[in-house]
């Protein structure tokens, strides 16, 4: 088993309650975009706690980052106090989440906390000039709370497009509104015959976007990857 100590250098807030932690990238540390590691923090007294997150941050970065939702636990509260310049224990890089230049065009579909992999992928594909068209559904609760909202919005490329869907809009929302769903999915991809898909996210998302494109709209279960954020 590989294992490398990473030092803290940033924590960045993505929402009111969602941070992104960065850490310094050991030399000669390689990934693949979208794949997900251990991060062990020192427990109080003694001892380690646990919990495995997918990269948000793009192998062509200087830093590795993973962005997880602040919550009551004891991982994340610990998680939270860590002082920048802590170091922690992080073991191997596991996943096939990972777009390759073979692929063309492909969906992303995710929810809330499920953009990390999505994020770590869309960064790859831009910064490695990788001519891969790519369409992101996004769900969240409301606007507030719509992790690398800037970022992603930001993204200029004809090959790349962002629709949101909100499960708690504020009453002037104009967009998508509810859960992901069949009309949503058909109406965003119209090419969806074309397409590789990817899901990630909280077990019982990826499952429900699973059947919806396996059994409402057809889509062959071998072109679909899917990342389960176990624990979530
Ligand atoms: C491949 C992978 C990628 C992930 N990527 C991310 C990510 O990018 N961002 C993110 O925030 N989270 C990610 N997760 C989930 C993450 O590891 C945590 O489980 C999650 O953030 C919840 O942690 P918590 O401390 O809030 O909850 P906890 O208090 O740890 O757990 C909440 C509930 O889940 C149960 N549980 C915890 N772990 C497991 C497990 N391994 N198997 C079954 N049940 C379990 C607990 O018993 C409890 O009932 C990923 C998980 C996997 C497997």
């Amino acid at each position: 088993m590989s294992e490398w100590n990473v030092k803290l250098i940033e924590k960045i807030e993505r929402t009111k309650d969602t941070k992104s932690f960065r850490f310094e990238r050991p030399e000669n540390f390689t990934y693949l975009p979208g794949q997900f590691t251990t991060f062990y923090i020192p427990k109080e007294g003694n001892g380690e706690l646990f919990h495995h997150f997918s990269f948000s941050s793009s192998p062509t970065e200087p830093f590795i980052e993973f962005t997880t939702r602040i919550r009551e636990s004891e991982y994340k509260q610990r998680l939270d106090q860590l002082s920048l310049g802590t170091t922690i224990r992080i073991s191997t890089i596991l996943g096939k989440f990972s777009l390759t230049k073979k692929i063309n065009k492909v969906v992303f579909i995710c929810a809330g906390i499920g953009i990390t992999a999505a994020r770590s992928n869309i960064k790859w594909v831009i910064d490695t000039q990788t001519n891969i068209d790519i369409i992101l559904l996004y769900g969240n609760r409301d606007l507030n709370n719509i992790a690398f909202k800037n970022e992603l919005e930001a993204i200029k490329q004809n090959n790349f497009k962002l629709f949101h869907i909100l499960s708690h809009p504020t009453e002037d929302w104009k967009g998508w509104k509810g859960r992901i769903n069949e009309h949503f999915i058909l109406y965003s991809v119209p090419d969806w015959e074309e397409r590789r898909w990817f899901i990630s996210g909280p077990p019982a998302m990826v499952d429900m976007v699973e059947k919806i494109l396996t059994e409402d709209i057809c889509v062959p279960m071998e072109i679909i990857r899917e990342e389960f954020y176990i624990g979530y």
